[in-house]
């Protein structure tokens, strides 16, 4: 039976296999010996291995061991799990952060303490799985909005009986590198009386002047108090974040499931993160050359013929459309010493196949070009161009 499931997985042209990587994260890697230029990594200031991560992980695990033994409410909670928090929330200008031991699991903790059954939740379309898992776990009704579109989530929120409403979207998309409309979502939402949940895991430490994320661009932070984020992306650990008013904090420790009944992450990761804030602060020219090495494979990806989404961030999808095409661009790509799998539904809508690019601030100008040259190769090979 499972077999057969496979069969049809494979015969959509869907089926994904494990790769591993053979070096550590870095603007190249290696397979099988193979150099590539990463261009799929979320490690977008490279900071996954940075020395300072790296020494506070050493330390934090030569004086508080590996495991972290228990839960966070029974004994799992250690000094680099405070301080984590403590500098979260200064850095988001929060009263409090809490920590998860990841973006999904933050998500689908979190989502079901603020809504339950009788509550209305509208979503856009296009956001991440685990928002929409969380969703599902709520057990209150789910609608979607087109994505960003702010009449349809309008005319959604006219239609609603009085309940409860809570909006859902994504800040930064993780897979069209665009971003939620947030300020005319948060005057829809308001008029509505609906409450907002952002996911801002892709902004976090990219978006805003001083990397504070998505609301820091739109100059939302006084507008929307509680919002989420991950450390797994720009700031190079695993894990994730929820900050808000202290009251909201307590109230999430005491019913989030995902936070209640698992053990707390290893120190090693809170001490890395805690050490990844500071770096954003002491180190700002890792996002002046991220968005200057965006803007350099952007525009020589337009001038090539690609068909790009609307990206305002890092992440540079190629739209091809059919999965079986994608997979064949990706392997072409592949050949010529890039790395950049194919996206495929489930995970992006069908019809709307991609290679999803990021570039991080490790690349050189000489690895973009070179990886453009590749594009340009395999993108005539494969008559995506
Ligand atoms: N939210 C968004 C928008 C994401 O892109 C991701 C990760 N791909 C997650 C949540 C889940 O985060 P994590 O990988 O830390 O579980």
């Amino acid at each position: 039976m499972f077999e057969e499931q496979l069969k049809n997985i494979a015969a959509q042209h869907r089926l994904r296999k494990i790769t591993c990587i053979h070096t550590a994260p870095g603007a190249t890697i290696a397979i099988e010996g193979q150099r590539l230029i990463q261009l799929a990594s979320n490690d977008y200031l490279g900071l996954a291995r940075h020395p300072e991560l790296i020494r506070a992980a050493v330390e934090a695990t030569r004086r508080y061991g590996v495991g972290a033994t228990a839960a966070r409410l029974i004994c799992g909670t250690l000094p680099p799990h405070r301080d984590l928090e403590t500098a979260l929330a200064k850095f988001k200008g929060a009263e409090a952060a809490l920590t998860f031991g990841s973006g999904y699991l933050a998500n689908a903790g979190i989502l079901p303490s603020l809504i339950g059954r009788g509550g209305l939740i509208l979503t856009d379309r296009l956001c991440h799985a685990s928002l929409l898992d969380g969703c599902r776990l709520t057990g209150a009704d789910l609608r979607l909005y087109r994505h960003g579109d702010m009449e349809h989530l309008e005319s959604l929120l006219k239609r609603r009986p009085s309940r409860k409403v809570l909006v859902v979207t994504d800040g930064l998309f993780s897979m069209d590198g665009d971003l939620a409309p947030l300020p005319s979502l948060v005057d829809v939402a308001e008029r509505y009386g609906a409450e907002i949940y952002v996911d801002d895991a892709h902004g976090t430490g990219v978006m805003g002047p001083s990397g504070r994320g998505t609301l820091e661009h739109f100059k939302l932070e006084s507008r929307i108090a509680f919002h989420m984020g991950t450390l797994s992306k720009a700031l190079g650990c695993s894990g994730a974040y929820v900050v808000g008013p202290a009251t909201m904090i307590q109230y999430l420790i005491n019913t989030s499931r995902t936070f209640m009944f698992t053990t707390a992450p290893p120190p090693a990761v809170a001490a890395a993160a805690t050490a990844a804030l500071r770096i954003l602060e002491q180190e700002p020219e890792r996002r002046r050359r991220l968005w200057a090495n965006r803007d350099r494979l952007e525009s020589g990806l337009r001038r090539l013929g690609f068909r790009l989404t609307d990206s305002a961030s890092p992440i540079l999808p190629v739209l091809i459309g059919d999965a079986h095409r994608a997979t064949q661009f990706a392997e072409q790509l592949f050949q010529r010493g890039v790395y950049a799998p194919a996206i495929r539904p489930p995970t992006v809508p069908k019809t709307t196949s991609r290679i999803r690019v990021t570039i991080t601030s490790e690349h050189t100008a000489a690895h973009i070009d070179e990886a453009l040259a590749a594009f340009e190769d395999a993108g005539q090979a494969a008559r995506v161009i």
